[in-house]
């Protein structure tokens, strides 16, 4: 059970993000929403209510990295702490040789992916540690370690995004706060979509499957720091049971 913890989950207006932010809802955390899609954030606040949770909206670019700041400090001044970060949010960029991606494709694919999740620690950080067990989640992908052609500056972000979580979990090792990445695998989102054009929705998972998996790194019972999860693994499933 998650009564009373704050819980901030970045890309919650659709896709894995809003699956995500529905199970902290249930499980009774209150959950600080962000994304730039207004409509998809009420949708969702429509979801908790009817269900009989609690969310508060935050319509915001993540590249608005003030904007983040911002949101640090109203997060201090309402509740004075942060009790999970689910760090989601994420871009495709272009799907194409390396030599021709266009620059500001590059840019903004390290922007929302890695960049805007180091602001999300430099802001939050502080606010992690005033929790009890403050459990930071990052969401990667397989494609940071198996580097297909084209799909460069995807891989490069996820890659990156890998080792800025890496370093974190090092540096709050002695804390009671504990960061991990998950890869939830093929999932049907519009992202998978628009990765792959000719695949059949229908064939993959509902990004609700994953939400077990979120729901565990966040509990304060979880207490593995800078790891790697793939979600639907044996490996995490057996580590679900434990
Ligand atoms: P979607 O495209 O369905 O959702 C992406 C979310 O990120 C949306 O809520 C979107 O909100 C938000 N977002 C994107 N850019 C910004 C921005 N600049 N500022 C704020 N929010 C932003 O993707 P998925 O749900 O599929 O992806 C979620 C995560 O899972 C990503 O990190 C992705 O890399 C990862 N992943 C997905 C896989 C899959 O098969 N689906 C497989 C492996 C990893 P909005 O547009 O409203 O701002």
């Amino acid at each position: 059970m998650l009564k009373d913890k704050v819980a901030l989950v970045t890309g919650a207006s659709r896709g894995i993000g809003r699956s995500v932010a529905r199970a902290l809802a249930r499980e009774g955390a209150h959950v600080i929403a962000v994304a730039r899609t207004v409509g998809g954030l009420e949708e969702l606040d429509d979801e908790i209510k009817t269900a009989g949770g609690s969310a508060t909206l935050v319509p915001l670019d993540l590249t608005d990295y003030a904007g983040i700041d911002r949101l640090g400090g109203a997060i201090y001044e309402r509740w004075k702490r942060l009790d999970i970060l689910v760090a989601n949010a994420g871009i495709l960029g272009a799907i194409s040789p390396l030599g021709h991606v266009e620059p500001k494709t590059w840019d903004d694919t390290m922007a929302v992916n890695v960049t805007a999740n180091w602001r999300l620690i430099r802001a939050l950080d502080p606010l992690l540690r005033q929790a009890p067990a403050g459990r930071a989640i990052f969401v990667t992908s397989g494609a940071a370690r198996n580097l297909r052609a084209y799909w460069g500056p995807y891989s490069v972000s996820k890659a990156a995004l890998e080792a800025l979580v890496g370093t974190y979990a090092n540096e709050i090792a002695k804390t009671d706060v504990r960061a991990n990445l998950i890869n939830p695998g093929p999932t049907r989102t519009a992202m998978r979509a628009k990765a792959m054009p000719g695949e059949d929705p229908k064939s993959l998972p509902h990004a609700d499957s994953l939400a077990e998996a979120f729901l565990r790194l966040a509990s304060a019972e979880f207490t593995e720091n800078g790891q790697v999860f793939d979600a639907r693994s044996a490996r995490f499933s057996a580590l679900c049971e434990a």
